[in-house]
């Protein structure tokens, strides 16, 4: 150990290269430890490498995709609204281009472009290098990993949550920040597909372009979501089901009953619904029930949809009794899933748990109890909706540290 830096940030990740390209700029000797072979192997798949890095909303329409009190959150996503973090990137040299969805992606690049920008932005930047404790010393902090130690005036832990773990993502900041006697919740997976009590491998591949979820806890309806449906092997997938799941996830970790409803046609009011299916008996009463599902939802999931409600597989539409209907017509407004599990941590795109919110100040990435040190990205304990509001957060709260270690704010 030689030169003592202004920053050791501990994680190549999203925040930590988003702080050490910013303190980088502000003037500060950054160094920045990163244990895989190199920086940024998360962030170069995301959005299936094309990295949604952002989202055109104000900021409190942001501060309601997290999960957590808007409270703290809304200073910093007011100091950094989206166009910031577009501005930031575009001192990187990378445009941007917003969908029409709202979703922000590089225009010119991709993920690993992205990644390799913000590489070369970013100080001193030694990757095999795997932090194993901080310590508090002389007024500064000292880092050891098993390559040797390192000390720096100030010191980010940016070490991301625990999914993903190829990425070198496997939650080593709980245990930095429960040794530095912090408060901490447990991992949990946040953005991940949901195991029903029914099979629904036979229905694998089968998808809807909007459904209408409900989630129940105690039921209850707890949230309610729209998007994209899919059903997988063994799970409920798609991101209805994905902004859903950390609420599941932390109720079935209570041993709380969680349930899915999912009303396959939201634009069709029930009795609208009713007064077509009534019209479609009378002009084609000899067509089979499947058959006539099928035209509006797929074959196999039509095939199954009759099954479960106890109809037989020929039964024709005007041989369909009053309760058979009602059983259709409430099925399709409202199948329910009751929901046994989720995907393993190891697969969730986003964890939530992580180093309590009220141990940081949000705008600073400050630890409060501990001076010079600061905490970034997925390891705080917030998680958000997809739509590239999980890297926002990770760049606000990485840009700050750098800004509130200089002193001054990034032109
Ligand atoms: C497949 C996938 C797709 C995604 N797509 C999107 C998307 O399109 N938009 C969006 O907003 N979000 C997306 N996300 C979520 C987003 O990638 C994360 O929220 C974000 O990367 C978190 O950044 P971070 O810097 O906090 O942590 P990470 O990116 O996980 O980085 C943490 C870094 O710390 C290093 N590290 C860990 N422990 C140590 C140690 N002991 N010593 C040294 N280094 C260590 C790790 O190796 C890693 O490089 C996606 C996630 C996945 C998995």
């Amino acid at each position: 150990m030689s030169t003592v830096a202004d920053l050791v940030v501990v994680g190549g990740g999203a925040a930590g290269l988003a702080a050490a390209a910013a303190g980088t700029r502000l003037g500060l000797s950054v160094l920045l430890l990163e244990k895989t072979d190199r920086c940024g192997h998360k962030l170069a798949l995301t959005g299936g490498r094309k990295c949604n890095f952002t989202h055109a909303e104000t900021p409190r329409e942001m501060a309601r995709r997290f999960d957590c009190d808007p409270k703290p959150l809304l200073p910093l996503l007011r100091r950094f609204p989206y166009q910031r973090v577009v501005n930031f990137f575009g001192s990187l040299g990378i445009n941007a281009r917003a969908g029409e969805d709202g979703c922000v992606w590089p225009a010119d690049t991709d993920g690993p472009g992205l990644r390799d920008r913000l590489v070369d932005a970013g100080g001193e930047v030694r990757t095999g290098v795997r932090v194993t404790g901080l310590r508090r010393e002389n007024g500064g902090w000292r880092v050891q990993a098993d390559s040797g130690e390192f000390a720096g005036r100030n010191l980010l832990v940016a070490t991301g949550g625990a999914s993903y773990p190829h990425t070198g993502s496997t939650g080593d900041g709980l245990a930095f920040c429960r040794a530095l006697g912090l408060a901490v919740t447990d991992w949990f997976p946040a953005l991940c597909s949901l195991r029903p009590d029914r099979p629904v491998k036979h229905l694998a591949g089968n998808a809807r372009g909007r459904v209408a979820m409900a989630l129940e806890i105690d039921g209850r309806v707890a949230r309610r979501a729209q998007g994209h449906f899919l059903f997988a092997h063994n799970y409920v997938t798609g991101s209805a089901i994905l902004n859903l799941s950390g609420y599941a996830a932390r109720a079935l970790a209570e041993s709380r009953p969680v349930a899915l409803v999912a009303d396959w046609m939201p634009g069709t009011a029930p009795d609208r619904l009713r007064e077509e299916f009534e019209r479609l008996r009378r002009d084609s009463g000899r067509r089979r029930l499947a058959n006539a599902l099928a035209s509006r939802i797929s074959r196999r999931f039509a095939d199954d949809l009759v099954r479960h409600c106890g109809i037989p597989a020929d039964r024709v539409l005007a041989e369909l009794t009053r309760p058979e209907r009602d059983r259709v017509l409430a099925e399709l407004k409202a199948t329910r899933f009751d929901i046994t599990g989720t995907e393993p941590m190891e697969r969730a795109t986003v964890t939530g748990g992580g180093l309590k919110l009220d141990e940081v100040e949000l705008a600073t990435g400050r630890v409060g109890r501990l001076p010079g040190l600061y905490a970034a990205g997925e390891l705080l304990d917030t998680w958000a909706e997809t739509g590239g509001y999980n890297l926002h957060f990770a760049w606000a709260t990485g840009i700050a540290v750098a800004e509130a270690v200089a002193g001054r704010e990034l032109r």
